[in-house]
């Protein structure tokens, strides 16, 4: 029986696994920080499969790493926010900790993850607070987070954290091919350099990226007037659609920041770094608030003609104030 290939660490993150596994000091609270899509989830998974090994290497081909594999294994709990929920609840947690405190069935220990760790409300992550400081003996446990500085200081201070970035182009470029990527340099711009990103969009994702971008160029260089981009915007899917104007201005944003540093041989990242010269940080910071303070209003029910207005509107007025 093959091992899962979820469970195997990507060609990129090979620096970080003989580092972490070389460790003669591993912590037994771990939190796997970095970016959306450069596989920290999967890294999590090759590691408890590691852990839990019979052959204490992440061999493979033992029952404990088929169990792994096959999501199975008694010794592992995997928890992620629920479907439609912002938050992992506190029962969960209590679940969780109380998991780690039984004796191991296979004997190697236990170990969970927490995948999206930021989505632990206060109350889930004060209540995993003491198993973080003490873990029962032989427990693990891994957070996985796009987003570290949203969690509690008191979590993070008591993990050892490891940093993941998106890899070189070539690799996330390799990757891609491998994968069957059809169009694997523009799905790569698009993630922002995150392979598996990359590889879950679809050549609609990809075209509605590039339209989005085009708007935003032809209302900041003066050729499309905002209430005609707004009304050609407003007929399509408008979650799907504000999704990529937030990725978009994330990415403005940025290239905004003094000193930030794109791929140069990337030419999305040439016409990002033009869409953001000249402008004013704290404007675009503030277009980028409006954003997300619309995207937290998407599902009331809202006049979506008022909104692209609005956010063509200012966007214009944004970008054409020069600093
Ligand atoms: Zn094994």
């Amino acid at each position: 029986m093959p091992s899962s290939p979820a469970c195997e660490i990507l060609p990129w993150q090979q620096g970080r696994w003989d580092a972490l596994t070389a460790s003669p000091r591993l912590g037994h609270a771990l939190l796997l920080a970095g970016p959306a899509g450069v596989g920290k989830t999967r890294f999590a998974h090759a590691f408890a499969r590691r852990l839990l090994c019979d052959e204490g290497h992440g061999c493979g081909h033992c029952r404990s790493c088929h169990l792994v594999g096959a999501e199975n294994h008694p010794d592992l709990m995997v928890c992620a926010p629920a479907p439609g929920k912002t938050e992992i609840p506190v029962d969960t947690v209590r679940e969780l900790t109380g998991f780690l405190t039984l004796s191991a069935h296979l004997g190697r220990g236990r170990v969970i993850i927490i995948e999206s760790a930021e989505r632990l409300g206060r109350a889930a992550a004060n209540a995993l607070l003491k198993s973080l400081e003490e873990p029962p003996p032989g427990a693990y446990l891994l957070l996985v987070s796009d987003a570290p500085e949203r969690l509690l200081p008191t979590v993070r201070s008591r993990c050892q954290r490891i940093d993941f970035a998106v890899p070189a182009r070539a690799a996330g470029l390799a990757y891609l091919q491998s994968a069957g990527c059809l169009q694997p340099e523009e799905a790569l711009a698009q993630a922002a350099g995150a392979p598996l990103r990359a590889a879950a969009l679809t050549a609609p994702d990809l075209q509605m990226g590039e339209e989005m971008l085009k708007s935003l160029e032809g209302i900041r260089q003066g050729r499309l007037d905002p209430l005609a981009a707004a009304e050609s915007w407003h007929k399509i899917d408008g979650k799907a659609a504000f999704a990529v104007l937030a990725d978009l201005t994330a990415r403005i944003v940025q290239q905004g920041v003094p000193g930030a540093s794109g791929d140069p041989d990337e030419p999305r990242a040439k016409r990002l770094q033009a869409l953001a010269g000249g402008l004013d940080l704290t404007q675009i910071f503030q277009f980028w608030d409006k954003i997300l303070d619309i995207n937290e209003l998407l599902d009331a029910p809202l006049d979506r003609h008022l909104i692209w207005d609005e956010v063509f509107l200012t966007w214009k007025q944004v970008s054409s104030r020069k600093i």
